[in-house]
């Protein structure tokens, strides 16, 4: 077993003048990375962080986003990945709920933090500059850049207040050891909050150290030292946590930080920087291929994406295969397993549509949802209840969650339905909480979903349950079209009848220039259906 900070340890050691971390054409090697690590371990002790204190990362994907994050691992402390793009409300319940104590974030943050510490338990904040990591030219013409875009970047060091930089740059490393148990916490980690509110998830140092050796055993081994990672997935999101930083680190791969992962940026890292490996969500690929630059771009570095988070409609698979020569495994997860508990092979038998295989030590049961107890046959539908290493020790300050989520001998109630196939994959049907009940019938908004991606005009598609007068409740989608596109509602109806069953007929239809997503990119059924 190894902790996390440890497999960076392990990168320094093979790979010394590797590089481990690429913005915007600056490197730094993973000698480099891990001394910085040490310096700011030194850098939270001097500030008083010790052991089991919660100190929150407020930082988009950035070098400091990860020294600070194996810091506060290495010293004991626990991480809270926060949004930067959250509101102040939704920051204020994450600093409360897990009394953090300091808070690492940027520049342009910083009066917002102090005007939110007077209502935490936070005492001093260390601000990041996005200007401090740039290669040199960049660098000069950063204040110039900045004052037209009307950045606060000339934050000055106060009281209680620390630039990342002139921190780092005045300390040294410091190795000092602490004990660290395997079942201890090291993380709360906050879901997407896309069915209700957020919650924190309690990841412990086994949970995390386990999902990246899982991952390890899923992809060729000799690929050590190898490859390059796309780390465009935000760190604060335990997929882009665990799949696109701390597996590069452990793999000893450069990882090209692209901290603002829109299609443009999306597209221009890969043509510059040449990724060979690329995890994204669904809305990344479909916001990738609808773009105009992708004529321009150069993908074909590319040999592999991995996909999850939410269901990668067959027909984007195709279309981005197609456009790259790239292989899209699609995978699956949740923030409660950290997150990853299936992927399809990355060499064997892939299938569209499926999420896969379980990841070595992962037990799944698929279990009826009537009495919610009972194993249902093969090839049928229930709920997915997972048990392995990476599954959560519960949620912070909420028992009685923990208590229906998580059974005392350890499975995990995903709240997605699923099915497992004869050669055991296993296939997402939709999440429990947005099925439709539609005249006595279960309509999965996924079905819809997936037709509506193979009309030729349709972008995006997005399906939930409206209240219907006869039958209860009834299936209402959302389009956005391709640029330039028009349809009528009628046309979008007609195309679903001829293929789809009659009870699952959407009754009606809003195109809409876009669709509220998360940080992630997963459309927020609970906004569309308020
Ligand atoms: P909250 O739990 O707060 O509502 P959230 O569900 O967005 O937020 P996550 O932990 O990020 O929090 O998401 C996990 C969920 O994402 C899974 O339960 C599942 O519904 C969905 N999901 C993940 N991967 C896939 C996939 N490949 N196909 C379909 N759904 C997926």
């Amino acid at each position: 077993e190894v902790l996390i900070p440890g497999y960076l340890e392990q990168s320094a050691r093979d790979f010394p003048e590797k590089t481990a971390l690429v913005f915007e054409g600056y490197k730094i090697t993973f000698t480099e990375l891990n001394d910085m690590v040490d310096t700011f371990v030194g850098v939270l002790r001097q500030l008083g962080i010790k052991k089991g204190n919660s100190v929150s990362i407020l930082l988009p994907n950035l070098i400091p986003c990860v020294v600070a994050y194996y810091a506060i691992l290495k010293m004991g402390a626990i991480a809270v990945m926060n949004n930067p793009l959250y509101s102040d409300r939704e920051l204020l319940y994450q600093f409360n709920d897990s009394g953090s104590t300091m808070v690492i974030t940027l520049d342009l943050l910083v009066e917002r933090m102090k005007a939110l510490r007077a209502k935490t338990q936070i005492k001093n904040i260390i601000y990041a500059s996005l200007g401090d990591y740039l290669p040199f030219a960049k660098r000069l013409l950063f204040p110039l850049v900045a004052k037209k875009r009307k950045l606060a970047t000339d934050v000055q060091p106060g009281p209680d207040l620390y630039s990342f930089k002139e921190l780092l740059d005045k300390n040294e490393p410091d190795r000092t050891g602490v004990e660290i148990d395997f079942d201890d916490v090291a993380m709360y980690q906050y879901t997407g909050g896309t069915t209700g509110v957020s919650k924190g998830v309690m990841l412990t140092h086994r949970n995390l150290s386990y999902q990246v050796q899982q991952i390890k055993a899923w992809f060729p081994t000799f690929r050590m030292g190898t490859d390059i990672m796309l780390g465009a997935l935000p760190f604060f999101h335990v997929f882009g946590l665990s799949v696109s930083m701390n597996f590069a680190i452990a793999m000893g791969w450069a990882n090209i930080l692209v901290p603002k992962p829109q299609p443009e940026p999306l597209l221009e890292a890969i043509s510059r920087f040449k990724p060979t490996f690329a995890p994204l969500v669904p809305t990344m690929y479909i916001g990738m291929l609808n773009h105009p630059n992708i004529g321009t771009s150069d993908l074909t570095s590319i040999e592999g994406c991995f996909s999850g988070s939410a269901p990668l409609p067959v027909e984007i698979i195709n279309d981005f295969e197609k456009m790259t020569g790239a292989v899209i495994v699609e995978g699956f997860g949740l923030t409660e397993s950290s997150p990853v508990t299936h992927v399809n092979p990355f060499q064997g038998t892939r299938k569209p549509g499926s999420i896969g295989l379980p990841l070595p030590n992962v037990e799944c049961r698929i279990v009826s949802m009537d009495d919610g107890v009972t194993d249902v046959e093969q090839g049928k539908p229930g709920e997915l209840f997972i048990r392995g290493p990476q599954v959560m020790k519960g949620y912070l300050n909420r028992p009685d969650e923990t208590r229906k989520t998580l059974t005392d001998d350890g499975w995990l109630h995903t709240g997605d339905v699923a099915t497992m196939d004869a050669d055991g994959y296993f296939y997402i049907v939709d999440r429990i909480k947005d099925m439709i009940i539609s005249g006595g019938y279960n309509v999965y908004p996924r079905d819809i979903e997936e037709v509506l991606y193979e009309h030729p005009k349709v972008q995006e598609a997005c399906c939930v349950g409206i209240p219907h007068p006869k039958r209860g409740e009834a299936a209402k989608v959302f389009i956005v079209l391709k640029s330039g596109e028009t349809a009528t509602r009628d046309e979008i109806l007609d195309f679903c009848s001829t293929r789809l069953a009659k009870y699952k007929w959407p009754v009606e239809v809003e195109i809409r220039s876009d669709l509220p997503k998360s940080a992630v990119g997963k459309v927020l059924k609970k906004d569309l259906r308020k």
